[in-house]
């Protein structure tokens, strides 16, 4: 048997690390300005090798009242070719938009646990349901399995990328650093550096804005 399938359920779990985090430092990357970014808001450092995909998934979502940078199909489409992740010029449905946005929703749900959050379990649901279909294939060697490679097409294919990124990233005890900014209003993504692994904001404002805001309710 060359290979074997597994769903994507069964290759993501879910850990959720209950972190007392304190804020971290956070140094506003300039140089990386894509066009996609959301504009007008400076993107937080970016995470390493391709942790930084799902970091800037998470960030393409409208924050305090900017746009959503994943609005059309064609977008959606867009974003994933310049990543690699669906061949250029791949057209893509409206129900496919819904599905990849479900998926963006699941993975900050995620990242606000990995910051200590309450986990939003409906939205973890979600993100089950639209990656069903995403399926994996098993590689061998002489010595035996040497992991899983996502084997679907189109959106699926893609969405199987991400989830094996993230399996990647917790074999390697990276993926409790990518973490949701604890400001509400915020909830970027950002990849904690901090010694000690406690940063709590994307930037220094979050940060500065979250303590004011804490002065003057106690004062
Ligand atoms: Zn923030």
């Amino acid at each position: 048997m060359p290979g074997g399938w597994v769903t994507s359920t069964a290759a993501v779990g879910v850990i959720m690390s209950g972190l007392e985090t304190t804020e971290g430092s956070c140094k506003v990357a300039r140089r990386r300005k894509k066009a996609d970014d959301t504009p007008g808001v400076a993107a937080p450092k970016p995470a390493p090798g391709e942790l930084e995909i799902i970091q800037s998934l998470v960030n393409t979502a409208s924050r305090e009242g900017g746009p959503d940078v994943l609005a059309t199909p064609r977008d959606l489409a867009r974003w994933l070719a310049n990543r690699g992740l669906v061949p250029t010029g791949t057209e893509l449905t409206e129900e496919e938009r819904r599905r990849a946005l479900e998926v963006r929703e699941g993975l900050g749900a995620l990242l606000w646990a990995n910051s200590g959050g309450e986990p939003d379990r409906e939205a973890l649901r979600r993100l089950d349901r639209a990656t069903a279909d995403a399926r994996f294939q098993a590689h061998f060697d002489e010595t035996g399995p040497i992991g899983f490679e996502p084997a679907s097409a189109g959106l699926d294919n893609a969405l199987g990328r991400l989830l094996e990124i993230v399996v990647m990233a917790r074999r390697e005890g990276r993926w409790s650093l990518l973490k949701a900014c604890w400001r509400p209003e915020c909830r970027r993504a950002f990849y904690d550096t901090s010694q000690a692994s406690v940063g709590r904001w994307c930037c220094q404002r979050c940060g500065n804005r979250a303590r004011g805001r804490r002065h003057r309710g106690s004062g």
